[in-house]
């Protein structure tokens, strides 16, 4: 079984970012990262991404806010951020505290700083296939992760298990639109290991430590471990038990070091093409 480690995929993404910086002819994006309360794993995300955007030399602002900040005063905080012309794109980290409107914030964001795909311009044009959607960037990340190991996905049958709209529903547009053949399970799926089972492409995306085993994976699969878990040891783990994959799977991605190393990389390419968008360089 070949391990399909994010860095590799991460190399080639970091070439299409260069090129990007490189029209971008001196000036250097700005990246907002907007992240409510204290929560460990948002902080273990946000450092991710900062150092990811510093490598480039992308500027980063940090706006932190207590978890106890009013519905009201955190919609006017937001809509600064949101009107201010030195910011590129936005990195809203999710999910918010009950308290806030989260659905309001989707509705407010600028479709242009939009560049993890949270609003609801950028998502109906995911679903309607348009080139200039900026996809939330795990979604895209599994696409990167496939395309840059060239393996096909033409008319290949893909099960992905979670329809979340951060991963699973968004991905299997993206799919669509490379001409798969796409099945997305959920809590409420019906002999689930058979539907996984019958997968060309496998794709974990429900948050449950080890789920998925050699039971779910059929012949040759390709499995995409989309999940970031705590296993019972504390130690952090996929969606699927990949070592009992060993001569099933043709090919899987680790956790730590696959699909989640991918996704800041795709954050970065998102905010140099917003850039690129505002400076009207083509
Ligand atoms: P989510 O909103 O909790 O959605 C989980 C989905 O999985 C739901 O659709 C749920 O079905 C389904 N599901 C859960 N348990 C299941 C089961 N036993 N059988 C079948 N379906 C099941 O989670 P999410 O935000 O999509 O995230 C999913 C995982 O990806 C998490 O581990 C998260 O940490 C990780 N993640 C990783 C990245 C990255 O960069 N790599 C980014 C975002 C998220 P129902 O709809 O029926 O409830």
């Amino acid at each position: 079984m070949i391990l399909l480690k994010g860095a590799a995929v991460s190399a080639k993404i970091k070439i299409e970012i260069e090129d990007f910086i490189k029209k971008l002819n001196g000036f250097l994006p700005t990246l907002a990262i907007i992240r409510v309360g204290e929560n460990p794993d948002d902080i273990s995300y946000e450092k991710g991404a900062t150092k990811k955007m510093l490598g480039f030399d992308i500027i980063v602002k940090h706006y932190t806010f207590s978890k106890d900040i009013s519905n009201h005063d955190f919609l006017i905080e937001f809509e600064k951020i949101n009107k201010d012309t030195a910011i590129d794109g936005i990195l809203l980290l999710r999910p918010l505290p009950k308290t806030i409107d989260e659905k309001a914030i989707e509705r407010m964001i600028d479709p242009d700083k939009d560049i993890d795909g949270i609003g609801p311009v950028n998502i109906a044009k995911v679903f309607s296939g348009e080139v200039s959607a900026y996809a939330p960037c795990t979604a895209e990340a599994v696409i990167e992760v496939l395309k840059l190991n060239d393996i096909e996905l033409k008319g290949k049958a893909v099960t992905i298990v979670g329809r979340s709209m951060v991963v699973g529903k968004p991905l299997a547009m993206l799919m669509l639109k490379e001409d798969a053949t796409v099945t997305i399970c959920h809590t409420k799926t019906v002999d689930i290991k058979h539907v996984c089972k019958r997968a060309d492409i496998l794709v974990a995306a429900a948050g449950r430590a080890h789920m998925l085993d050699v039971e779910y994976v059929g012949q040759d699969a390709v499995v995409i471990d989309v999940g970031i878990n705590v296993d019972k040891d504390g130690k952090l783990c996929g969606d699927v038990d990949t070592l009992s994959l060993e001569g099933v799977a043709s090919m899987a991605t680790p956790v730590p070091g696959g699909v989640g190393s991918v996704t800041t990389s795709v954050l970065a390419k998102h905010l140099c093409m917003a850039a690129l968008k505002k400076l009207d360089i083509k």
